[in-house]
């Protein structure tokens, strides 16, 4: 049985990034940069009018002054010969300031009579001007490769010019839920049946990191498994929960090893998630996760989005684990590593709090935590002692 660390760096080696892919900007939040961006333009691309008002040559305008406005420049369009002394053209935010104009004068300080404007402020070269390449010179460098591309980078990435990008790509998900006992949510629950908590749970996890899958139920018959894992081993991730412990109907492991996969690890020293299975076929990755949704929530956290965020060239693979101040005793009683359903309280350090609950299947308890504390093998805490927690 290996150690907890051992089976998160195993799971980790085997996921190796897949081949980079072209993403649509919308798209590409959460997905790791695989270029270098330059703009393709100046920003902005020519010299543009910041507010709605008149443009002018500065010197000729002072508080009293009017002039002969000659036009209106509309934003896209265009004046079609430079601004004179002694006059002015009305302009839009957005428009091109003409040349020969050097300022542009607010509406608010202008009143327009019979084509005459009269000025009641002055204005300084330059103002009210945001000149072409101000903010980013063409071809000037907006993002760096390996950048994970989040949503205040989109516009600047419209703004260069593009409409894809080189990204990470993220892996294609099965998800299978065995057992006789499954019953999907929202039909009737027959005798001695539970409703698949794993399936939408785990396909909500997976939403975060942008992955869609439905959620399969297979039952614990050789033919019926062996049938949904095959077609399963299409997608480049397979995530089984149920079917991988010592009862007589947990016939996932042999299943999986009969159609190709390689078992890299079967037991994990650590509590919840003993039994999980991992293995590979080629580059696929498989995991066989308990039945019990805490379990399968603690294997999505630890393992199972590390591995998609190291086949989409992330660089924020591994689970982060932090130090915290246990708020009360921690006493998992158990000869593995313990991960404690607790809630974590931000104060002057983090505050961990245990949640009371009945164990694996306590899928309240889990509604109510914020993080699992992480307390080591037949190990116990007592209240001001330190200990690490992953949140979520
Ligand atoms: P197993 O790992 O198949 O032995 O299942 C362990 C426990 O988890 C049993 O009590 C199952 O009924 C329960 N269980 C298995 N799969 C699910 C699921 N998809 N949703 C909720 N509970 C499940
Ligand atoms: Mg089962």
């Amino acid at each position: 049985m290996i150690s907890f660390e051992e089976a998160m760096e195993t799971v980790l080696k085997h996921a190796r990034p897949l081949p980079p892919v072209l993403t649509r900007i919308e798209d590409a939040v959460g997905r790791t940069l695989l270029e270098d961006v330059a703009s393709a333009t100046d920003m902005p691309p020519f010299d543009k009018s910041a507010v709605d008002g008149y443009a002018v040559r500065a010197a000729g305008v002072k508080p009293g002054v009017e002039l002969p406005c000659r036009g209106l420049i509309q934003a896209g369009a265009d004046f079609k010969r430079p601004l004179r002394s002694g006059e002015c053209v009305k302009i839009m935010t957005g428009a091109p300031v003409p040349a020969g104009a050097d300022a542009v004068v607010m509406v608010e300080y202008t009143l327009e009579k019979n084509g005459l404007v009269k000025f009641s402020a002055g204005i300084g070269r330059g103002d009210n001007i945001a000149r072409r390449g101000e903010d980013v010179k063409r071809g000037q460098r907006i993002l760096r490769r390996g950048t994970v591309i989040s949503i205040e980078h989109i516009a600047a990435l419209a703004a260069a010019g593009r409409a894809e990008v080189k990204t990470g790509a993220l892996p294609s998900v099965a998800l299978v839920n065995t057992g006789g006992e499954i019953v999907p949510p929202g039909r009737l629950l027959g005798r001695n049946r539970i409703y698949n908590s794993n399936g939408p749970m785990l396909a909500a996890m997976l939403r975060t990191d942008g992955v869609h899958a439905a959620p399969v139920i297979a039952r614990d018959e050789p033919k019926a498994l062996r049938a949904a894992l095959a077609r399963a081993l299409k997608a480049d991730i397979v995530l089984v929960s149920g079917g991988v412990s010592m009862g007589d109907y947990d016939l996932v492991p042999g299943t999986l090893k009969a159609l190709g996969v390689k078992q890299l690890f079967h037991k994990v020293r650590v509590r919840p998630g003993k039994p999980m299975f991992f293995g590979v076929k080629g580059r696929k990755l498989v995991f066989g996760i308990p039945g019990n949704p805490v379990a399968n929530f603690m294997a999505y956290l630890a393992y199972i989005r590390p591995a998609i965020r190291s086949l989409a060239s992330r660089p924020d693979c591994a689970p982060k684990f932090r130090d915290g101040e246990c708020a009360v005793k921690f006493e998992p009683r158990t000869p593995r590593r313990a991960l404690v359903l607790s809630k974590v309280c931000a104060r002057n350090k983090y505050a961990l709090y245990g949640i009371d609950n009945n164990g694996s299947a306590d899928i309240l308890a889990l509604a109510e935590a914020n993080c699992f504390t992480m307390i080591k093998e037949k190990g116990s805490v007592k209240k001001g002692g330190s200990a690490k927690f992953l949140r979520w």
